[in-house]
């Protein structure tokens, strides 16, 4: 396996078979048992019979040890595919989804996602750590058991990229943070809004790419999910992403859900340099949820231009009306 950089796009793809690995012969490999190979990395609540487990995949795209070895091929680069790959089991229970949890024990799942990006951005090889989740079969999720995934990369993904500059250049020009612009805007609209809590806001984004697309951002400016603001209460973040799936899990069988956070800004040197002057003030963590809502969806096959058939005003309208308790 290796990391082969796209010079025109900038994009790293990683080329090859990953070598196959032992996983256990039981029916789901996520249920509690003795069996379980490696070892846990994070149990929450630490001691006792912890709720959510963190695991290294048994399968991982990256491989922990080594350096990335980054060189050159003629024009191209390379490197190895070097990085972590973990599994965040969110519940003991086979049977319950990351939406039928209660708010304290999604808000254990996010406290788990925070402690491991924050363990993980202390290897200053690692530039990024993505946290996301595929849920259901056309998501292409590896086991039904609730369970989420978090890598860490020796490079920044080519979305994050764009995000980076986007909201670089818009901070530039306007010193302000075009997240909170968003925010705003959409919480003065109300059109596109779906549901609030505390001072957490979700609503389907204005160029929504697939239907019933929604981000959920905090009102108050922050770069980190994974260390937030002293008065940011979580517990609300936890009520309202539940709430968002049971909605998303009326209109759909599927979703993937992915963090959004500042790159490893101690990693200072290289293709990043750039961008560590003002990112504490110009970028701003989210949630994207993006639900599978079409089997054959031109927005996957398509991937260079996005095809959507629900004007986000019709989905946020949709999923508001689904009654709030749930
Ligand atoms: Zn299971
Ligand atoms: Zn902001
Ligand atoms: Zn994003």
């Amino acid at each position: 396996m290796e990391l082969r950089k796209d010079p025109i796009t900038r994009s790293w793809v990683v080329v090859g078979h990953p070598e196959q690995a032992q996983v256990p012969a039981h029916p789901c490999p996520l249920c509690p048992n003795d069996n379980l190979p490696g070892q846990t990395l994070l149990a929450v609540p630490d001691g006792g019979s912890p709720q959510v487990r963190v695991i290294p995949d048994f399968d991982p795209i990256y491989r922990i040890e080594g350096e990335p070895g980054r060189t050159a091929d003629g024009i191209y680069d390379k490197m190895h595919a070097v990085g972590a790959h973990e599994i965040v089991i969110e519940t003991p229970n086979h049977d319950r989804r990351l939406s039928q949890l209660h708010d304290e024990e999604i808000e254990r799942v996010l406290l788990a996602w925070a402690l491991r990006v924050q363990d993980l951005k202390k290897d200053e090889r690692f530039k990024y750590v993505t946290v996301f989740k595929n849920r259901g079969g056309l998501a292409g999720e590896d086991w039904e058991h609730a369970h989420s995934q978090i890598t860490a990369t020796t490079f920044v993904p080519r979305r994050i990229l764009y995000e980076l500059r986007a909201a670089r250049d818009y901070h530039a020009q306007k010193e302000r943070c075009v997240f909170c612009d968003i925010v705003r805007q959409e919480e003065k609209q109300g059109a596109r809004v779906v549901d609030t809590a505390g001072d957490y806001v979700a609503f389907c984004p204005y160029a929504s790419r697939v239907p019933y697309e929604l981000w959920v951002m905090a009102r108050k400016h922050n770069h980190q999910f994974e260390t937030p603001r002293p008065a940011a209460n979580r517990r609300n973040l936890a009520a309202l992403l539940g709430r968002l799936l049971r909605r998303i899990e009326k209109v759909a069988d599927a979703y993937h859900l992915v963090l959004h956070t500042s790159p490893n800004t101690r990693q200072s040197k290289g293709e990043l340099g750039d961008y560590w002057r003002t990112i504490a003030d110009d970028y701003h963590w989210h949630i994207e949820l993006l639900p599978i809502v079409e089997r054959r969806s031109k927005s996957y096959s398509i991937k260079e231009v996005y095809f959507n058939t629900l004007y986000p005003e019709q989905a946020a309208e949709r999923l508001r009306q689904f009654d709030h308790s749930l």
